[in-house]
């Protein structure tokens, strides 16, 4: 089945004036990691690519059955036993009540990006939705491998894997959906769920869809905006400081490096046109782990091990934002 999505995005912002300091203070977070991130780091590349609401900016139709079986030879462990946690109802807040640890008393709410249902309701999420600055769609269809599996799965996956170490720390964790829904939610309810659980951190799991060579993880921070029922100037300063956490540690945990195409190295890029970061009241960022049309991404997204190890990366740089 064809991912194209009606989900383009426009040009988002090309230089965000965090990224010097960022890069810095990223690197002194993983030293360790250094000299990979440099060498992915001096390749370039050009800003296109990113997806964040699993935008394709690939044309290319998925050429499905044309995938390597290689690709997705391990995929659909997703939803596999090894550390994933049984799902359970999503909107519960299943910390184990009264949880130990140093993060107790905190609330994170994690947000799968995109939903597998989308695909059969594209006339619920194609409705359009005020994120402030613009009109825009509802919710997206998010991309996939070529050998078809979905980003809405990998997103769940990465979810219930973080959720999971959230609530060993002692976090209260709660999602935005749980694949208990035929479709969405919308992308200004995902920020409203964060909003309402008053959390003390959000982050929202995507896979990129950019062409092939484009390779590495990039995290997104909310840039300033004030418009409409926007107004992220409260969240810019905490969010860049979580979203440099979270991508510090996202290197280390899995060794691979920041984007080649986006953020100029430094992982991190800054947005202005995302409802999920414009409508938000809470730090939060969006994480894009990897790039789906990219068979070495691939490799690592499809597989349960890799993806035990971005949810490593994702909450230690969240306990240690909420740790201060
Ligand atoms: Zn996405």
């Amino acid at each position: 089945m064809s991912y194209t999505g009606p989900d383009l995005e426009p040009p988002r912002p090309r230089r965000s004036p965090l990224r010097r300091p960022l890069t810095v203070a990223v690197a002194a977070l993983v030293p360790g990691a250094l000299l990979g991130w440099g060498v992915y780091a001096a390749v370039g590349g050009s800003d296109d690519g990113g997806d964040a609401a699993g935008a394709r900016t690939s044309s290319a139709a998925p050429s499905e059955g044309a995938a390597s079986a290689s690709d997705d030879a391990k995929k659909p462990a997703d939803s596999s036993p090894s550390a994933t946690g049984k799902p359970t109802a999503s909107s519960s807040k299943s910390a184990p009540a009264g949880a130990a640890g140093p993060l107790k008393g905190k609330v994170v709410v994690i947000d799968p990006g995109h939903n597998p249902g989308n695909f059969q309701h594209t006339s619920e999420i194609n409705r359009k939705v005020n994120v402030g600055t613009h009109w825009k769609e509802c919710d997206t269809t998010g991309t996939a491998t070529n050998a078809g599996y979905p980003e809405a799965k990998f997103t769940l996956d990465v979810a219930h894997r973080l959720r999971t170490l959230l609530e060993e720390q002692g976090a209260t964790v709660k999602l935005t959906q749980d694949g208990d829904r035929s479709y969405g939610p919308c992308v200004d309810e995902r920020a409203r769920i964060g909003n309402e659980a008053h959390a003390d951190a959000a982050i929202s799991i995507h896979a990129d869809g950019s062409g092939a060579g484009n390779r590495g993880f990039h995290v997104i921070l909310p840039g300033a905006v004030h418009d409409g029922d926007a107004d992220t100037r409260a969240i810019v300063a905490p969010s860049a400081e979580l979203g440099e956490r979270v991508a510090g540690n996202f290197v280390r945990a899995t060794g691979g490096a920041p984007s080649n195409y986006v953020g100029d190295g430094t992982g991190l890029v800054t947005r202005t046109d995302l409802g999920g970061l414009n409508l938000s009241t809470v730090p939060k960022v969006f994480i894009e782990c990897g790039n789906m049309r990219d068979d070495k991404d691939v490799a690592q997204l499809t597989s349960g091990t890799w993806r035990q190890k971005a949810a490593q990366g994702m909450s230690e740089g969240i306990v240690s934002f909420l740790r201060g």
